[in-house]
């Protein structure tokens, strides 16, 4: 349901929502004449994060394959929707690994738009890019955020998955309440669980061991309460999945869903310290928190808290 209130009376943005102009020190202009000069999206400009002058002037990005026209239109997302004019671009994923060996990159993170026009939804694709940043860098990371390969989860996820990138990250968005309204019928908040457990699962059968990390992620302000935003991270945790990200949702455009609150950073430290208190190796909480958001330092910090035994679906 769209806002009732007039414009000049909604929730004005509060002062720890600021966020700096990019600087012309540091690394945000070399990012982006490397990224337009090899003809490639970022997430980071499509969907007009708010970090951009921060991971830019820290030298990283996050890269979106498969165009820049995605087949979904969630109530949230500023990525232009409609119905892509070409087909997977084959030298899209060396591109990716030549700009991402030039940014010097030790943890790459992959994403893309929803591809429901192609037989195999991207997956291809995506193992192909990680194939390909294997090869050029072999020392990074990478992780892919991917889209919910609807209708053809399992035979995707075996494929993005024989790559063996070092995480894989499906965000869930929004609490069961909520899921349908702002993402549409097509998308699934049992499915996206699923799809997370099912992950972790493929990956423990591979030889040699793959240590798969899960990850996902709320986007929050949508209108779902803090005991719902509890109620999901307990959903994930059930299924298996290590890190954890949320949010504070910013509305687009006129056109997207209005922002319902604003939420405190106490309210954000709250949220953090129970998704701790359920066992999660990493919970990133936080206004500015987006799933990419530092995503080497998420890492890391799953890393350096994992127990001997690595969490498992269902646990
Ligand atoms: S948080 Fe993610 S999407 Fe946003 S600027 Fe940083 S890397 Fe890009």
């Amino acid at each position: 349901m769209e806002s009732l209130l007039p414009v000049a009376e909604r929730p004005r943005r509060p002062e720890w929502m600021k966020v700096r102009a990019p600087s012309k020190d540091g690394s945000y202009f070399d990012v982006q004449k490397l990224v337009h000069g090899l003809s490639l999206h970022t997430i980071c400009e499509e969907a007009r994060c708010p970090n951009i002058s921060e991971c830019w002037g820290r030298g990283t990005a996050t890269f979106q394959i498969l165009g820049d026209t995605c087949t979904r239109a969630c109530r949230y997302c500023y990525v232009h929707s409609g119905k892509p004019d070409a087909p997977p671009d084959p030298l899209e994923p060396l591109r990716l690994a030549q700009a991402a060996a030039q940014m010097q990159l030790k943890h790459v993170v992959v994403t893309s738009v929803d591809r429901d026009d192609v037989p195999d939804r991207g997956a291809g694709h995506y193992a192909a890019t990680i194939r390909a940043l294997k090869a050029k860098l072999p020392e990074a990371s990478v992780e892919v955020l991917t889209p919910d390969f609807l209708g053809v989860e399992e035979e995707a996820l075996q494929t993005v998955l024989a790559a063996r990138p070092e995480v894989f990250n499906h965000n869930i968005e929004t609490v069961r309440r909520l899921h349908a309204r702002m993402r549409g019928a097509k998308a699934s908040y049992d499915g996206a669980l699923w799809l997370l457990r099912r992950a972790k699962e493929i990956a423990s059968y591979a030889e040699p061991l793959y240590p798969v990390l899960t990850k996902s992620g709320i986007i929050v302000g949508l209108g779902e309460t803090n005991d719902e935003i509890v109620e999901t991270m307990r959903d994930l945790r059930a299924n298996g999945v290590d890190v954890v990200t949320i949010g504070q949702y910013l509305q687009p455009s006129s056109k997207h869903a209005p922002i319902d609150r604003w939420v405190h950073p106490d309210e954000f430290r709250w949220l953090r310290e129970q998704g701790e208190a359920l066992g999660f190796g990493s919970v990133f909480s936080g206004p500015l928190v987006r799933s990419s958001y530092r995503a080497d330092e998420q890492k890391h910090a799953v890393l350096a808290a994992r127990p001997a035994k690595p969490a498992s679906p269902g646990g």
